[in-house]
């Protein structure tokens, strides 16, 4: 038996099949519905995810344990039996029986942290680390990103839920860029939504749903305003020993940036870059805006991913609309790369979970992107991606897939099973 599931994340591991973890036992293949994902206390070696919507913060949040994982549909769920001795494969989706076929020699790295990685052709390409605190910086570190593209400073809590303070800001910033030295690091202001929401904020008015207050569009609400002054005084401190950067979450429109970077400057000096997190397609398409006005742009694909094809990244069963195959989302892609000139490229930096999806990272090549930002422990793998991809082949490949009538050709042309498509409720129906 060979199941074609969905790769999430990287690695190949066998182990039995438990529906729950057992005391003690951590080298089993743990099976569970996404409903059901919670802090794992004692990690299990593989993770088979039962109808996981990949954009969520759930999923985003597993990858930074760098447990291998792959996700399934019901249906296919129905296959594994409790017990029997399965292995997985987190980068090609495989699930079979018995034990991983011929482990690969996964060769070493061999990156020196804050250099770029190259193609097959010699083509420099930044490899970033998205990540949560400390131990990501430190896997940051050690995996040779070139630099932290992304912090998000929102998993940054003190205990017992207590509300964050610059001194608590100030003593998380050093740690994180003192883990990650000499990497430059992206610190991503507080990013408050719905489904990231702490536990000593109360009501706030109009904060309902995935399109409702969240994100920059919080800063001047009560207490979230205090603590982006925390959080820009605590940066401004830290910036005299480390190079940083910040970035503005969720932010729609050039006049809404101006607006927040004007007010950050009170606390951050200039030698600080500032830049937005386009994550709307209104703000993707305001590239030769943020050229005039921003020091480097974040483009965030799972929100945009959620605007552009209207489903809730959250929530499973529409997980299948947000689909990374989708010639009209290729489309749009190569429509931003465009406004933004290959100047205005160098400083774009494309963050969320597309980048990771089989065959996409050589279509993103080919459409002029250079810089990625990513769970540390993905970088490897799409390390070994950039060493089997030529830059002219890439254009070659984007330049089809642009043209392609639908998401199935997209996929035939890069050779994917069909299984390792999300179901959408037209292909459930009889
Ligand atoms: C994104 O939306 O792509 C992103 C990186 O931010 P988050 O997943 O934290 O919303
Ligand atoms: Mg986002």
């Amino acid at each position: 038996m060979t199941l074609q599931a969905m790769p999430f994340v990287p690695g190949e591991v066998s182990g039995l099949l438990r529906h729950q973890l057992r005391d003690g036992e951590s080298d089993c293949i743990l099976l569970l519905h996404f409903e059901d994902l919670v802090p794992l206390e004692s990690p299990p070696a593989g993770l088979i995810v039962i109808g996981g919507a990949p954009l969520s913060h759930p999923m985003t949040e597993l990858q930074g344990l760098g447990i291998p994982t792959v996700i399934v549909s019901r249906r296919q769920a129905e296959e594994l039996r409790e017990g029997e001795r399965l292995w997985i494969d987190g980068i090609t989706g495989e699930i079979g029986r018995g034990e991983v076929p011929d482990p690969p020699v996964i060769a070493a790295l061999g990156n020196t942290p804050g250099q770029p990685f190259h193609t097959a052709d010699g083509g420099a390409v930044e490899l970033r680390a998205s990540i949560t605190g400390e131990q990501g910086a430190r896997d940051a570190h050690a995996v040779g990103a070139t630099a932290v593209g992304m912090v998000r400073t929102e998993y940054l809590v003190p205990s017992h839920g207590r509300m964050p303070d610059q001194a608590f800001y100030e003593k998380a910033f050093n740690a994180i860029c003192a883990a990650a030295d000499p990497l430059p690091v992206t610190f991503r202001l507080l990013d408050i939504s719905v489904d990231k929401k702490p536990t000593w904020l109360g009501e706030v008015s109009g904060m309902t749903g995935l399109l409702g207050m969240q994100g920059s569009r919080l800063f001047g609400t009560r207490p979230v305003s205090s603590l982006i002054s925390a959080q820009a005084a605590a940066l401004a401190n830290v910036s005299r020993d480390f190079p940083l950067r910040v970035l503005v979450p969720y932010v729609a429109s050039p006049e809404e940036f101006r607006h927040w970077r004007n007010r950050l400057r009170a606390w951050l000096p200039d030698r600080i870059p500032i830049g937005p997190m386009a994550e709307t397609p209104a703000a993707a398409l305001a590239m030769p805006e943020w050229q005039r006005i921003a020091d480097f742009v974040s483009i965030g694909c799972n929100d945009l991913m959620q605007c552009f094809f209207g489903a809730d990244r959250d929530i499973p069963d529409v997980a299948g609309y947000l689909d990374p195959y989708a010639p009209t989302l290729l489309r749009f892609l190569d429509r931003v790369a465009r406004a933004a000139d290959e100047r205005g490229l160098e400083r774009v930096q494309l963050c969320g979970l597309l980048m990771q999806m089989p065959g996409v990272l050589p279509i993103l090549l080919g459409l002029g992107f250079r810089r990625f930002s990513m769970a540390p422990r993905l970088i490897p793998a799409m390390s070994r991606v950039l060493a089997r991809t030529r830059l002219r082949e890439a254009e070659q490949l984007a330049g089809t897939v642009l043209e392609a009538a639908d998401s199935g050709s997209v996929r035939d042309l890069l050779g994917m099973a069909p299984e390792t498509r999300p179901p959408t409720p037209w292909s459930q129906s009889g």
